[in-house]
This record gives C-alpha cells, structure tokens and sequence, in this order.
C-alpha cells in the first residue's frame, strides 16, 4: 500500500472543495489507480458531490417515443438500421401514452422526462407539430421539466424547439473525439459539439455525456471528460455498454463494477459541478449500484431504458431513501430561478 497515493487523492480534493481544477494529465492518473485505493477515491468524490451538489439527487426518466431502423450507424445501438437487432420498429407513439409515462415519472419523483427519438434532428414540419403536441399535452397540470433526445440540431430547429416549449435538450458526445470514427461514421464529433452549443445558445439546458466501456483507453475516457467540461456542460447523463446481439460492439466485455465506479468517482473530479447522472449499463455494478452516488454521482435516471428494461423504481427510490439522499423535485424551482437569471440579464 503507497500512502502517499492517499495524500494525492487528498491534495487534489483539497485543491477542487477550495474552487480549483484537476488536470486532464490528474485525470489520466486517477483513472488508473488500483482497486486498493478506489474506496478512498469515492469517498473524496462523495465530499465533492455534496460540496456541490448538495444532499439531494436529480432522478429523470424518458420515453423511447419513435424506435428502431435509423439513418445512423452508431456501432453500440440496436435501433440503427445497419445492424441485424431484434429493436422494435414503430413510429411516433399516441399523446396519451406519452403523458401517461411522463405523469407515472413525476410520481415517482422524477424531476424531467425526456421525449427521445431515434434519427438525426427534425426534418419536417410534421414531426415539428407532434413535438410540440407532446410538449403542450405534458404541460397540462404537470410541472415535469420537459426535454428532448431527438439528434443534430442546427441554431433555428433549437430557437424553435425552444418556443414550442421544450426546456432541456439532450445530445451525447458518446465518446472522446479521438475514438468517435470506432463508434460512427455517418456523422462527425463537430456535428455533435454544434448540436450542444447551439443547444444553449437557444436557452435549453444542456444534457451532454456519452457511453463508456465501447472499447476506449482510459486516456479517451478522461479525454472526453475534458470535452464537456470546455463545452461547460450542466448535466452529464453517463452509461455503460450494455453489449446488444447484432452490433458491432455485441462482444465488448461489459466494465466491472470497481472500473465504473473510479470512472464515475474521477468524472465528479473532472467535473465537480455538474449533475453527473447514471443511465443505461447500471446493472453491471450488480450489487454495488447504491455505490454510484458514494462515488460522486448527483442524478440517475429510472424506470426503461431506450429498447431495454430498467430496474424496479420502488427499490431505486428505496436505495436513495436508505442512503439519507433526498430526490429533487425542483423543476418549478428551476424554472423561477431562470426566469429571474433572465430578467436581471
Ligand atoms: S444512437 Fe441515435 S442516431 Fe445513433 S443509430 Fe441509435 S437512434 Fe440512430
């Protein structure tokens, strides 16, 4: 046992509580650093989390609304049209279904409910007036932030996804640019950096993280780390591969829980304020999913997934309660806190 590996993880600790940085070059260090010291590390990525991000944890769910036979061939996705999955295939579903699932989510305390479409942004007018139908139909006695997952987005389709009522926008990096030609060829990184600044610039809060464990070194997990925080990004959904039959990226081992959590534990390093949250690929931690917010995790997102099923909510609620955390239902909050940001601008 190095002690004086302690006393590094303590300095940079330190150093980010008293409002510093860690460098990507730390980053890459910690990434690194053995099982052995991995409680330890969580343990000061808890410190920085609640310095941060208080007591409170930021639960979301979404809504898989349009699946299946994309354009795009994103090698980890089952709803791609280039790989032979057994994804389901529907268009748009009813309204009503949408706001029964989002109605379902604020119940069981999420804050937001995201609209998530397969495909690259919005094309047409029709598809423009169902967002904005689905947007108005949650609105409806419901104060549940409303976002969106629905691809590329150019300045006018955000400036108008925006004035029919969507809040915050969701667009993965998935990667570090250095790996994203592995990952999909069918569009670029820049498409995807655009997408999330012309995101804020329209006023949306931005979603922005990627997938983990796709065959990428540690380096390019710091590396995209690094990515979103110089796109100054709010809110970084992170998941881990859950490998599907039929992509290329079927035979990917899936991470193991200690190799999660010190990615999980060094993202709050790298990021100490952002609402770092979980999302697809929880299950690998098996029985140490509750560590997820001991290793710095602020959010996680319940109930199903994209095209696979989630855990039981009861006992994700149940294992936020156990743990003292309380879930933020601050949605309203959010909005009057926006609103007066916006008037004193
Ligand atoms: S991740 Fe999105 S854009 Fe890529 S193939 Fe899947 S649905 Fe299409």
């Amino acid at each position: 046992m190095d002690h004086t590996l302690y006393s590094k993880i303590d300095q940079i600790t330190l150093r980010i509580l008293n409002g510093g940085e860690m460098s990507a070059d730390e980053g890459r260090w910690m990434i690194r650093l053995d099982d052995d010291y991995t409680p330890w590390l969580m343990a000061s990525a808890d410190r920085i989390r609640k310095n941060f991000r208080g007591n409170q944890i930021e639960v979301c769910a979404i809504a898989n609304v349009r699946s299946g036979n994309c354009s795009r061939n994103c090698n980890f996705c089952s709803q791609s049209g280039h790989h032979n999955t057994d994804s389901p295939t529907y268009d748009y579903i009813p309204t009503e279904d949408l706001v029964a699932q989002a109605k379902q989510a604020r119940e069981w305390g999420a804050s937001d409910f995201g609209v998530v479409s397969k495909g690259w942004g919005v094309r047409s007018d029709k598809e423009s007036e169902k967002l904005e139908e689905y947007f108005n139909a949650m609105d409806d006695g419901s104060d549940i932030g409303r976002c969106a997952s629905l691809g590329a987005l150019s300045k006018d389709s955000a400036a108008k996804l925006k004035g029919i009522g969507m809040e915050n926008y969701h667009h993965n990096l998935e990667c570090a640019e250095s790996y994203f030609d592995k990952v999909c060829t069918s569009h670029s990184y820049q498409e995807n950096i655009d997408t999330i600044n012309n995101a804020r610039e329209a006023g949306l809060r931005v979603c922005a993280g990627g997938i983990l464990g796709m065959g990428e070194s540690l380096d390019q997990r710091i590396e995209m780390a690094d990515t979103l925080r110089q796109l100054n990004v709010e809110s970084v959904p992170l998941n881990f591969l859950s490998p599907v039959v039929g992509t290329p990226m079927a035979k990917q081992t899936p991470m193991e829980p200690y190799e999660i959590l010190r990615a999980i534990a060094t993202y709050r390093f790298m990021l100490p304020q952002a609402e770092i949250r979980i999302a697809g690929g929880r299950q690998h931690l098996g029985d140490m999913q509750s560590m997820i917010f001991m290793a710095g995790a602020s959010g996680v997102m319940i109930g199903d997934y994209l095209t696979t099923k989630g855990r039981n909510v009861s006992d994700d609620i149940k294992m936020i309660k156990d743990l003292k955390l309380e879930i933020r239902g601050n949605t309203q909050q959010r909005r009057e806190q926006k609103q007066v940001q916006a008037a004193s601008a």
